[in-house]
């Protein structure tokens, strides 16, 4: 089969003929028809993230849609023929956390494109797949599903069930990438106020038409500022979906007292999560400072419900379809934060 092999961290991928995967008996051989390209590809491209460097070769990508194609002897729900989605937190089933709803917490996790090989090829095999294979409706394309293994996913949890955020509530999002449009979806979707912050205009462009009411180019204008004078003392939410010492800061200070400060992103190289916080500032205002990863299997069947009744529509967020051979122009875009909206892959033969 066809794969994008990473061979050596921060090189070109050797798009490449390579073995096809082999089923094990818990497992699924999945054909890939849809596999995003997200940011943290790009981290992981770049051999960030000392805690999750995957052994290389790697074949990467963990924002999949597919066909099973063949179960192992073991697996009993799910067939050949079925739509699913895979989630980057795939769990083992069994761990306590896995058990009590949180897989995304599992013990045992492992991550496509991280741990295993992902979805920048024709096939991959996924593990427990009873568990961690998630019926895909028919009314939503693979195309805008795949964003449901990872950004999409990602914000909702972090959005909803860390955040907490409710109806009529000021929500500040930093970044205006794939997590960040997701969650000013999402939120808006949930009946909050949300204002986007961004460096580049035509992100928050997007980001207006994802529901932000009010946009701020950071780069310009000092966002705290500004959002503490629009919500009259700060936001009642804030997620910081990049992860940068300046965004964590601001995310941080964006929130009024006993407010919460939901962390998504998670830090580039060098700082390797150390980023000093002002902790008398937390104790003082009574901030929640709450981290988000992923989202566990068990809240898939209510977001699956919202975007198969078109109340939540992650296809909007994809603006590019490209190959394999393609990857490595969007991890440039990265590089030069010239990102709007989100590339998917769907050609797997080039
Ligand atoms: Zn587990
Ligand atoms: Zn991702």
């Amino acid at each position: 089969m066809k794969a994008a092999v990473l061979e050596e961290f921060n090189k070109p991928l050797n798009v490449t003929d390579v073995p096809d995967p082999e089923l094990t008996p818990d497992g699924a051989i999945v054909k890939v028809e849809a596999c995003g390209i997200c940011r943290s590809d790009w981290h992981g491209w770049r051999g960030e993230w000392t805690g999750f460097l995957a052994p290389l070769p790697m074949v990467g990508g963990h924002e999949m849609s597919g066909t099973v194609q063949e179960v192992g002897a073991n697996v009993k729900h799910v067939k050949p023929g079925d739509r699913v989605i895979v989630p980057f937190t795939c769990g083992d089933g069994t761990c306590q956390y896995c058990q009590e709803g949180k897989s995304n917490e599992c013990i045992n996790q492992e991550m496509p494109g991280f741990t295993y090989h992902g979805g920048f090829a024709e096939y991959a095999h996924i593990p427990t797949a009873d568990f961690n294979l998630i019926p895909l409706p028919d009314e939503i394309p693979f195309e805008q599903a795949s964003g449901m293994g990872c950004r999409f996913m990602t914000a909702y949890h972090g959005v909803l069930s860390v955040g907490e955020l409710k109806p009529g509530e000021w929500l500040s999002v930093y970044g205006s990438g794939g997590v960040g449009l997701s969650a000013i979806q999402i939120a808006t979707a949930a009946g909050a106020n949300v204002i986007a912050v961004d460096v580049n205009d035509a992100a928050l462009e997007f980001a207006k038409n994802q529901g932000a009411v009010h946009t701020v180019n950071s780069a310009k204008d000092n966002p705290v500022e500004f959002i503490k004078d629009i919500t009259g003392g700060g936001a009642d939410v804030s997620v910081d979906a990049l992860g940068l010492n300046q965004t964590i800061h601001n995310s941080l200070a964006s929130v009024k007292a006993t407010g919460r400060a939901v962390q998504i992103g998670m830090t580039p190289m060098g700082d390797d999560g150390q980023i000093p916080i002002n902790v008398n500032d937390i104790i003082a205002n009574e901030i929640s400072y709450r981290g988000s990863f992923g989202m566990p299997r068990s809240e898939f069947p209510l977001l699956l419900n919202q975007v198969a009744t078109g109340k939540l529509t992650p296809g909007q967020l994809v603006t590019e379809t490209t190959s394999l051979g393609g990857i490595i122009d969007v991890y440039d875009k990265f590089t030069r934060n010239d990102i709007k909206g989100t590339t998917v892959i769907t050609d797997f033969t080039k």
